[in-house]
């Protein structure tokens, strides 16, 4: 049994089964024995891999973005440029480098790094350091304790890890679903006892045929209406690019990844990604209720093109070898290509009310 599963196993004993948030939250977020506390989940050798660990152009795409919009913004002389979950670090040192096209934007960049992961804070601070040791980043907890001012968020792969609660209909009515104490010792799903409100998720959701899941992910709302809030009124923009759907809909889509496979989500806890698809809909709503305007969700391979991936993947083969020409290449599909990664991801940009339309959507 790892650490975290005793201590699930406790906290059910003690005060009954968990909420599938409060097993997320444990699994990944726990300070000694959650997953994101590992020191490196990412990479080849390591459990997943994502868009930034796939090729440069994605960060420097990013980058490049941030410049455009930061012109938008008339230019401050002070910019926070805030990532959310920077796994390694990647994206924000590609981002930086292409940001470099731009000498002022570089130079009013204040940055700041939201993240929980002790192993993942150190590797940033090596990479970010090694390409720029010009710049000194700042590590947050949460978004709270960012200092104020116009912001301009990035936040890859990040909504998906936030804790998100599941909630199925029955011939009783909905009931949560929750994780208890399986007989062999294990975790297994049992369900709330029938709800005397309707459940937290949208209301288009709640006249559901049986047996239907819906999923609602508190944390992500808190955080994109506070985005939406910053935004609109201190200045500035948020990019969100993640996998999930468009418009709300049913599904339990509570995954687990380990070693670049599907396992069963309640069987290692602590030692496996969890993720959940995330509910553009939702997440562009609540950062219009704090005062943003939205834009897309939009799929990432048309996003990524209209950023002009084509021109840099042309201009990086250009000096390339065969073998790397042919690897360039590679990457770009797999992030653009509609079977691959061009269209589960997709992103949404939140920026002041009655400003530009954001580069790409
Ligand atoms: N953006 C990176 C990493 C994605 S993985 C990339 O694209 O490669 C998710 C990241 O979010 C990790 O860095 C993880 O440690 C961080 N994270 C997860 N939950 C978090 C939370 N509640 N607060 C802050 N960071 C969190």
């Amino acid at each position: 049994m790892t650490h975290l599963a005793g201590l699930l196993t406790g906290e059910i004993a003690a005060k009954g089964p968990v909420s599938v948030g409060r097993y997320m939250e444990l699994a990944l977020g726990h300070p000694d024995f959650g997953y994101y506390q590992s020191a490196d989940p990412f990479g080849a050798s390591g459990d997943f891999i994502t868009a930034p660990e796939i090729s440069q152009i994605f960060g420097e795409l990013i980058g490049i973005w941030c410049a455009v919009v930061w012109r938008g913004m008339r230019s401050p002389e002070r910019v926070n440029l805030v990532e959310l979950g920077p796994g390694r670090g990647t994206l924000m040192a590609d981002a930086l480098r292409a940001a470099a096209m731009e000498p002022e934007f570089r130079a009013a960049i204040h940055l700041h790094l939201v993240e929980t992961g002790k192993g993942l804070r150190h590797r940033q601070k090596e990479t970010i350091a090694k390409a720029h040791p010009d710049v000194t980043p700042q590590w947050h907890c949460g978004i709270e304790s960012l200092p104020e001012g116009p912001t301009i968020f990035i936040a890859n792969e990040f909504f998906d890890a936030l804790p998100m609660r599941q909630f199925q209909k029955t011939s009783e009515g909905w009931r949560e679903k929750l994780i208890g104490v399986a007989d062999n010792g294990g975790f297994r799903f049992v369900l709330s006892p029938p709800l005397t409100t309707p459940p937290p998720v949208g209301e288009e959701l709640w006249d559901a045929e049986a047996e239907a899941v819906a999923e609602v992910s508190p944390a992500s709302l808190n955080i994109a209406r506070a985005i939406g809030e910053k935004v609109a009124t201190q200045g500035g923009a948020a990019l969100i690019i993640d996998y999930g759907h468009d418009s709300p809909g049913f599904g339990d889509t509570l995954q687990a990844v380990k070693s670049h496979g599907f396992t069963d989500p309640l069987a290692d806890p602590g030692e496996a990604d969890l993720t959940a698809h995330v509910d553009f809909a939702a997440i562009g709503s609540a950062a219009g209720l704090g005062g943003g305007a939205v834009f897309g969700p939009l799929a990432q391979g048309i996003f990524l093109n209209r950023l002009g991936i084509e021109t840099r993947t042309a201009a990086l083969v250009e000096s390339a070898t065969a073998g790397q020409a042919e690897e360039i290449q590679g990457a770009v599909a797999r992030l653009t290509n509609a079977d691959q990664m061009g269209t589960l991801f997709k992103a949404l940009a939140v920026m002041p009310g009655g400003g530009a339309t954001p580069p790409g959507f």
